[in-house]
Protein backbone atom coordinates (compact mmCIF):
# COMPACT_ATOMS: atom_id res chain seq x y z
CA UNK A 1 0.00 0.00 0.00
CA UNK A 2 0.94 3.42 0.12
CA UNK A 3 2.80 3.96 3.65
CA UNK A 4 4.71 0.40 2.09
CA UNK A 5 5.93 1.97 -0.95
CA UNK A 6 6.83 5.76 0.95
CA UNK A 7 9.13 3.15 3.52
CA UNK A 8 10.77 1.63 0.50
CA UNK A 9 11.27 5.13 -1.02
CA UNK A 10 12.79 6.61 2.26
CA UNK A 11 14.94 3.42 3.21
CA UNK A 12 15.91 3.59 -0.74
CA UNK A 13 14.91 0.15 -1.35
CA UNK A 14 13.99 0.60 -5.51
CA UNK A 15 17.72 1.83 -6.16
CA UNK A 16 19.47 -0.67 -3.72
CA UNK A 17 17.58 -3.48 -4.87
CA UNK A 18 18.71 -5.08 -1.62
CA UNK A 19 15.94 -6.20 0.88
CA UNK A 20 18.43 -7.59 3.68
CA UNK A 21 20.66 -4.21 3.54
CA UNK A 22 21.67 -3.53 7.30
CA UNK A 23 19.32 -0.52 7.25
CA UNK A 24 16.42 -2.54 6.64
CA UNK A 25 17.21 -5.07 9.05
CA UNK A 26 17.31 -2.35 12.21
CA UNK A 27 14.24 -1.11 10.80
CA UNK A 28 12.25 -3.84 10.46
CA UNK A 29 13.33 -4.93 13.68
CA UNK A 30 12.89 -2.44 15.67
CA UNK A 31 9.92 0.22 13.61
CA UNK A 32 6.34 0.00 14.70
CA UNK A 33 3.18 1.52 13.20
CA UNK A 34 3.82 4.90 14.79
CA UNK A 35 7.56 5.01 13.14
CA UNK A 36 6.34 4.48 9.81
CA UNK A 37 3.64 6.85 9.89
CA UNK A 38 5.90 9.49 11.40
CA UNK A 39 8.82 8.82 9.16
CA UNK A 40 5.83 9.18 6.07
CA UNK A 41 4.48 12.26 7.49
CA UNK A 42 8.38 13.63 7.97
CA UNK A 43 8.91 12.58 4.01
CA UNK A 44 5.57 14.13 2.17
CA UNK A 45 7.39 17.04 3.96
CA UNK A 46 10.68 17.25 2.67
CA UNK A 47 12.22 16.70 6.12
CA UNK A 48 13.24 13.17 5.25
CA UNK A 49 14.27 12.18 1.69
CA UNK A 50 16.16 9.19 2.48
CA UNK A 51 17.75 7.41 5.12
CA UNK A 52 21.35 6.25 4.00
CA UNK A 53 23.13 3.60 6.69
CA UNK A 54 22.67 3.25 10.49
CA UNK A 55 25.39 5.39 12.89
CA UNK A 56 23.79 3.27 16.11
CA UNK A 57 21.90 0.79 17.35
CA UNK A 58 21.22 1.86 21.02
CA UNK A 59 19.25 0.12 23.95
CA UNK A 60 16.39 3.50 23.83
CA UNK A 61 16.99 4.84 20.14
CA UNK A 62 18.97 4.12 16.86
CA UNK A 63 20.27 7.16 15.07
CA UNK A 64 20.35 7.61 11.11
CA UNK A 65 22.07 9.43 8.67
CA UNK A 66 19.30 10.78 6.37
CA UNK A 67 19.29 13.71 3.79
CA UNK A 68 16.34 15.70 3.72
CA UNK A 69 14.42 17.00 0.26
CA UNK A 70 17.16 19.49 -0.38
CA UNK A 71 20.13 17.16 -0.13
CA UNK A 72 21.25 18.27 3.78
CA UNK A 73 22.39 15.33 5.42
CA UNK A 74 20.48 14.90 8.64
CA UNK A 75 20.92 12.98 11.83
CA UNK A 76 17.18 11.04 12.18
CA UNK A 77 17.05 9.73 15.84
CA UNK A 78 14.46 7.32 16.39
CA UNK A 79 13.19 6.33 19.94
CA UNK A 80 11.90 2.74 20.31
CA UNK A 81 8.53 2.99 21.37
CA UNK A 82 8.42 -0.27 23.79
CA UNK A 83 11.37 0.05 25.93
CA UNK A 84 12.61 -1.65 28.66
CA UNK A 85 13.99 2.02 29.96
CA UNK A 86 10.46 2.75 30.79
CA UNK A 87 11.46 3.30 34.55
CA UNK A 88 14.34 5.54 34.26
CA UNK A 89 12.58 7.90 31.67
CA UNK A 90 9.59 8.11 33.60
CA UNK A 91 11.92 8.58 36.89
CA UNK A 92 13.64 11.42 34.84
CA UNK A 93 10.73 12.85 33.31
CA UNK A 94 8.70 12.78 36.69
CA UNK A 95 11.61 15.25 38.23
CA UNK A 96 11.85 18.00 35.46
CA UNK A 97 9.48 20.50 36.49
CA UNK A 98 8.91 21.71 33.13
CA UNK A 99 7.25 18.56 32.43
CA UNK A 100 3.23 19.04 33.26
CA UNK A 101 1.65 15.99 32.53
CA UNK A 102 3.27 12.77 32.40
CA UNK A 103 1.36 10.18 30.12
CA UNK A 104 0.50 6.45 31.62
CA UNK A 105 0.76 4.55 28.00
CA UNK A 106 4.47 4.17 27.13
CA UNK A 107 4.29 5.48 23.96
CA UNK A 108 3.70 8.70 24.90
CA UNK A 109 6.28 8.77 27.60
CA UNK A 110 8.70 8.09 24.54
CA UNK A 111 6.98 11.51 22.71
CA UNK A 112 7.56 13.82 25.69
CA UNK A 113 11.15 11.91 26.05
CA UNK A 114 11.39 12.93 22.39
CA UNK A 115 10.13 16.40 23.01
CA UNK A 116 12.18 17.06 25.75
CA UNK A 117 15.63 16.15 23.80
CA UNK A 118 14.46 18.90 21.35
CA UNK A 119 13.51 21.05 23.85
CA UNK A 120 17.20 20.91 25.57
CA UNK A 121 18.68 21.05 22.17
CA UNK A 122 17.00 24.55 21.75
CA UNK A 123 18.14 25.28 25.05
CA UNK A 124 21.73 24.43 24.50
CA UNK A 125 22.02 25.79 21.46
CA UNK A 126 20.87 29.64 23.10
CA UNK A 127 23.66 29.49 25.80
CA UNK A 128 25.87 28.78 22.64
CA UNK A 129 26.47 25.66 24.02
CA UNK A 130 27.77 23.49 20.93
CA UNK A 131 24.98 21.03 20.37
CA UNK A 132 23.60 19.35 16.60
CA UNK A 133 21.08 22.09 15.78
CA UNK A 134 17.72 20.66 16.20
CA UNK A 135 15.37 20.82 13.07
CA UNK A 136 12.23 19.07 13.69
CA UNK A 137 10.50 16.31 16.40
CA UNK A 138 7.08 14.39 15.92
CA UNK A 139 6.00 11.28 18.28
CA UNK A 140 9.27 9.24 18.43
CA UNK A 141 11.13 11.12 15.83
CA UNK A 142 14.06 13.67 16.45
CA UNK A 143 15.65 15.05 13.36
CA UNK A 144 18.76 17.17 13.61
CA UNK A 145 21.92 18.73 12.14
CA UNK A 146 24.26 16.11 11.44
CA UNK A 147 28.12 16.17 12.74
CA UNK A 148 30.09 14.76 10.19
CA UNK A 149 30.53 14.49 6.07
CA UNK A 150 30.68 11.55 4.31
CA UNK A 151 30.77 9.66 7.66
CA UNK A 152 29.25 10.56 10.94
CA UNK A 153 32.15 12.48 13.21
CA UNK A 154 33.88 10.24 15.26
CA UNK A 155 33.51 10.33 19.09
CA UNK A 156 35.87 11.19 21.78
CA UNK A 157 36.17 7.72 22.90
CA UNK A 158 37.08 6.60 18.85
CA UNK A 159 40.04 8.90 18.54
CA UNK A 160 41.27 9.08 22.34
CA UNK A 161 44.24 6.55 20.59
CA UNK A 162 45.33 9.28 18.21
CA UNK A 163 44.98 12.16 20.59
CA UNK A 164 47.68 14.21 21.93
CA UNK A 165 48.13 15.54 25.53
CA UNK A 166 47.43 19.41 24.22
CA UNK A 167 44.36 17.71 22.29
CA UNK A 168 43.06 17.02 25.93
CA UNK A 169 43.61 19.55 27.82
CA UNK A 170 41.89 22.04 25.18
CA UNK A 171 38.82 18.85 25.18
CA UNK A 172 39.20 19.38 28.66
CA UNK A 173 38.43 23.26 28.63
CA UNK A 174 35.81 22.70 26.16
CA UNK A 175 33.94 20.42 28.60
CA UNK A 176 34.22 22.16 31.46
CA UNK A 177 33.35 25.56 29.87
CA UNK A 178 30.06 24.04 28.36
CA UNK A 179 29.03 22.69 31.88
CA UNK A 180 29.56 25.71 33.60
CA UNK A 181 28.15 27.98 31.07
CA UNK A 182 25.34 25.15 31.07
CA UNK A 183 24.76 25.69 34.78
CA UNK A 184 25.38 29.41 35.51
CA UNK A 185 24.21 30.93 32.57
CA UNK A 186 21.38 28.22 30.92
CA UNK A 187 20.57 26.80 34.37
CA UNK A 188 20.78 23.30 32.72
CA UNK A 189 22.57 20.65 33.01
CA UNK A 190 23.22 17.94 30.42
CA UNK A 191 23.25 15.00 33.13
CA UNK A 192 25.10 12.16 30.32
CA UNK A 193 28.43 14.10 29.32
CA UNK A 194 31.47 11.56 29.27
CA UNK A 195 34.13 10.49 26.30
CA UNK A 196 30.85 8.51 24.49
CA UNK A 197 28.85 12.10 23.68
CA UNK A 198 30.84 14.38 22.55
CA UNK A 199 31.87 14.32 19.05
CA UNK A 200 35.42 15.48 17.38
CA UNK A 201 34.65 17.54 14.12
CA UNK A 202 35.98 20.98 13.15
CA UNK A 203 35.12 22.05 17.15
CA UNK A 204 34.07 19.42 19.47
CA UNK A 205 30.25 18.71 19.90
CA UNK A 206 28.41 17.72 22.35
CA UNK A 207 25.43 15.12 21.51
CA UNK A 208 22.65 12.84 23.67
CA UNK A 209 20.58 15.55 25.31
CA UNK A 210 17.55 13.31 26.05
CA UNK A 211 19.04 13.46 30.09
CA UNK A 212 19.79 17.08 29.92
CA UNK A 213 17.01 19.39 32.58
CA UNK A 214 16.68 22.31 34.59
CA UNK A 215 18.37 23.22 37.73
CA UNK A 216 15.36 23.29 39.21
CA UNK A 217 15.10 19.52 39.23
CA UNK A 218 15.46 17.90 42.10
CA UNK A 219 18.44 15.54 40.31
CA UNK A 220 19.74 18.32 38.97
CA UNK A 221 22.74 18.53 41.68
CA UNK A 222 23.45 14.80 41.40
CA UNK A 223 23.41 14.89 37.65
CA UNK A 224 25.59 18.17 37.91
CA UNK A 225 28.07 16.04 39.76
CA UNK A 226 28.19 13.08 37.77
CA UNK A 227 29.09 15.47 34.98
CA UNK A 228 32.02 16.66 36.40
CA UNK A 229 33.00 13.33 38.18
CA UNK A 230 32.94 11.95 34.53
CA UNK A 231 34.49 14.81 32.59
CA UNK A 232 37.46 15.60 35.89
CA UNK A 233 37.93 11.16 35.93
CA UNK A 234 38.49 10.66 32.03
CA UNK A 235 40.93 13.59 31.40
CA UNK A 236 42.48 13.34 35.18
CA UNK A 237 43.32 9.66 33.49
CA UNK A 238 44.57 10.63 30.12
CA UNK A 239 47.34 13.28 31.79
CA UNK A 240 45.24 16.99 32.06
CA UNK A 241 45.94 18.86 34.97
CA UNK A 242 42.16 18.62 36.19
CA UNK A 243 40.36 20.91 39.09
CA UNK A 244 39.73 19.08 41.79
CA UNK A 245 35.51 17.18 42.07
CA UNK A 246 34.61 18.72 45.25
CA UNK A 247 36.07 22.10 44.93
CA UNK A 248 34.73 22.73 41.64
CA UNK A 249 31.05 21.62 42.56
CA UNK A 250 31.23 23.89 45.68
CA UNK A 251 32.27 26.32 43.56
CA UNK A 252 29.20 26.41 41.24
CA UNK A 253 26.64 25.14 43.56
CA UNK A 254 28.08 27.91 46.20
CA UNK A 255 28.21 26.23 49.35
P1 LIG B 1 22.30 7.01 22.69
O1 LIG B 1 21.27 7.31 23.72
O2 LIG B 1 22.00 5.76 21.94
O3 LIG B 1 23.69 7.05 23.25
P2 LIG B 1 23.10 9.33 21.08
O4 LIG B 1 22.30 10.58 20.94
O5 LIG B 1 24.34 9.42 21.88
O6 LIG B 1 22.13 8.19 21.62
O7 LIG B 1 23.45 8.83 19.62
C1 LIG B 1 24.09 7.59 19.41
C2 LIG B 1 25.26 7.75 18.45
O8 LIG B 1 24.81 8.29 17.21
C3 LIG B 1 26.32 8.72 18.93
O9 LIG B 1 27.26 8.09 19.75
C4 LIG B 1 26.93 9.23 17.65
O10 LIG B 1 27.91 8.32 17.20
C5 LIG B 1 25.76 9.21 16.69
N1 LIG B 1 25.13 10.54 16.57
C6 LIG B 1 24.17 11.06 17.37
N2 LIG B 1 23.80 12.29 16.97
C7 LIG B 1 24.55 12.56 15.87
C8 LIG B 1 24.62 13.70 14.97
N3 LIG B 1 23.86 14.78 15.15
N4 LIG B 1 25.51 13.63 13.94
C9 LIG B 1 26.28 12.54 13.77
N5 LIG B 1 26.25 11.45 14.56
C10 LIG B 1 25.39 11.46 15.61
MN1 LIG C 1 25.07 8.60 23.69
Amino acid sequence: DRLDREIAEILGLDERREKDSELFKVFSEVFDKTTVETLSYFHRRGKIEQLLGVISTGKEANVFAGVDSRGNKIAVKIYRTYTTEFRRIWEYLAADPRIGYLPKDIRKLVFVWTRREFKNLQRAMKYAVRAPEPIAFRNNILIMEFIGDENPAPRLKDVEKVLEKRDFEELYEFSMNAIERLWKRGDMVHGDLSEYNILIWEKPVIIDWSQATVKRNRMSLTLLYRDLRNIINYFGRKGVAVDDLEEKFKELTGD
